[in-house]
């Protein structure tokens, strides 16, 4: 059994009209343990549509951050927290996850 090397990122809100689901994004881990956007594997570069780069960081470091159209659920998070939740979900054997629970995990503090 190989871990899976997709992970795709839905919303499934029950605030969405008649159970409607919203797809996300669809990230794939290349081999550097990265997991990356399918704008990033076809671009090879900096990611555009989902991310904005706070220019209030010092660091000024990209971050991802992605809403749902349907239901204003939002996720803003650094890339490395990312990483680290979807390995996470990989290494259990999921292959998708919802928007409302990455929201909930990046908000918890990590112990
Ligand atoms: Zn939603």
């Amino acid at each position: 059994m190989s871990d899976p090397t997709t992970m795709r990122i839905f919303c499934d809100d029950p605030k969405h009209a008649r159970g409607k689901i919203a797809e996300i994004d669809t990230l794939t881990r290349i081999e550097d343990g990265e997991w990356i956007t399918n704008e990033q594997l076809i671009a090879k570069g900096r990611p555009r549509q989902h991310g904005w780069r706070a220019a209030n960081q010092p660091w000024g470091g990209f971050r991802h951050a992605y809403e749902c159209r349907l239901c204003g659920t939002r996720l803003s998070c650094s890339p490395k927290r990312l990483n680290g939740m979807l390995d996470g979900f990989a290494q259990h054997g999921y292959q998708q996850v919802t928007l409302r629970a990455l929201v909930l995990l990046a908000s918890t503090p990590r112990c």
